[in-house]
């Protein structure tokens, strides 16, 4: 089975799906492993690493996308190369399925099993392929590092013969991947840290990582089967953001990084809100690319209200790209290596299998993801 990396080319995304490290581990399995000439030039991992871990080097995207039977990068296909696609081929990358219908519908119609990373299920077994939890986690540590740069104090408590200098005050709103390494990088700068999220079972992890959880009470929230958020309803939304006010507007830093799968992120910060603040003071909206989490964020852009900045730059994983790629690439290493059988030499596309069942979005010519159906039959009716 030949595999091909193609370069990324979504503006401004730097990470790279696979690492020299997983090409070998690849071609160990007895992959035949091809990459677009500089795949990993935005990480500096020169071609001949990637040589030298067994892969050939295409110097033709498009011979290379129309050779492959499978195709591994970090974005979802440009509409344009999907054509380029072998028929019955496959193809692994995030998605955005939710969001994506024409051209979920697009790759159905070229044939292509197109696979969505963000909708791998988070069971244990599953836990090396979760793309969500090792970019989040990153998001929540550069969130940190950007409202360090942004804000107008330092984070630690200082003692010093000028005077005595009290630690930041940090929020973090919505507790799920990105927002625990957003409470431990704060922690470890000195920050004092307390943190919000409508699933209670969150609050032991928060007091684990020496933060304060601040308790709302917003009556019936709880988690689904899969461990995700449930979406709060208007009322209920409402009434978090007068419960959550005074914590807001004490804090030097908010960090918000609430969302719930698969739906717009909630808007939990209003400008009204915003302008409570003391002038100085920073909010990072990390769920900007999901619609945000704060009203007047935009997108790319740290725009002031009243003295207060609000980031809101997307795709913060990618700016640490090395990282970021070494993680996802591993992940997609392990998603491969997992349903790789050894005596066909074949990703083993057993539709069956719970993982499968739940990331792979079209197959024969048809969307087969439950999921997904729903969701765009809702979005219809
Ligand atoms: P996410 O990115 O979907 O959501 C981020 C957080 O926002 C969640 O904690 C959610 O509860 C919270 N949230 C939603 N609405 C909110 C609101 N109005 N106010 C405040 N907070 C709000 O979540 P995630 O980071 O992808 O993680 C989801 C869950 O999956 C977590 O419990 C995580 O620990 C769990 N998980 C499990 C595994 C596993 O293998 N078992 C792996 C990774 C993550």
């Amino acid at each position: 089975m030949r595999i091909f990396v193609p370069k990324e080319i979504f503006p401004g995304e730097k990470r790279v799906a696979v690492s020299p490290i997983t090409v070998a581990k690849l071609v160990k399995l007895g992959v035949d492993v091809e990459v677009e000439q500089n795949l990993g030039a935005s990480v500096n991992w020169p071609d001949s690493h990637y040589e030298t871990a067994g892969a050939r080097l295409s110097s033709s995207r498009r011979a290379s996308l129309r050779g492959a039977e499978l195709i591994l990068r970090v974005r979802k296909p440009p509409f344009d190369e999907i054509d380029d696609l072998k028929a019955g081929g496959i193809h692994i990358s995030l998605l955005d399925p939710f969001n994506e219908e024409k051209l979920v519908r697009h790759l159905a119609g070229a044939q292509v099993t197109a696979v969505s990373m963000e909708m791998i299920p988070r069971v244990t077994v599953a836990q090396p392929m979760d793309v969500l939890s090792s970019q989040a986690n990153l998001v929540g540590y550069v969130s940190v590092i950007l409202a360090a740069n942004a804000v107008d104090r330092i984070f630690p408590m200082m003692t010093t013969a000028a005077g005595m200098i009290k630690p930041l005050r940090m929020f973090v709103i919505g507790v799920g991947v990105a927002g625990l390494q957003a409470i431990a990088t704060g922690r470890r700068l000195g920050a004092w840290v307390e943190a919000f999220d409508t699933r209670p079972v969150v609050e032991e992890q928060v007091k684990s990582l020496g933060a304060k959880f601040v308790k709302l009470d917003l009556g019936e929230t709880g988690e689904t089967a899969g461990g995700y958020a449930k979406e709060l309803t208007t009322e209920q939304l409402q009434r978090q953001r007068q419960l959550m006010a005074d914590h807001v507007v004490s804090a030097d830093v908010v960090i918000t990084a609430a969302q719930v799968f698969g739906k717009k992120a909630p808007v939990i910060i209003t400008s009204d809100l915003v302008q409570k603040m003391r002038p100085g003071s920073v909010v990072v909206d990390t769920a900007v690319e999901t619609g945000g989490n704060v009203e007047g964020s935009m997108r790319d852009q740290e725009v002031t209200l009243n003295g207060v900045k609000i980031v809101g730059f997307a795709n913060l994983a990618s700016r640490v790209a090395s990282h970021a790629s070494e993680m996802y690439s591993n992940n997609l290493g392990a998603f491969v290596q997992y349903f790789w059988n050894r005596e066909t030499k074949a990703f083993g596309l057993d539709l069956t299998h719970e993982i499968l069942k739940a990331c792979v979005v079209t197959h024969g010519g048809e969307i087969i993801n439950q999921t997904i159906l729903q969701t765009y039959a809702q979005a219809t009716s």
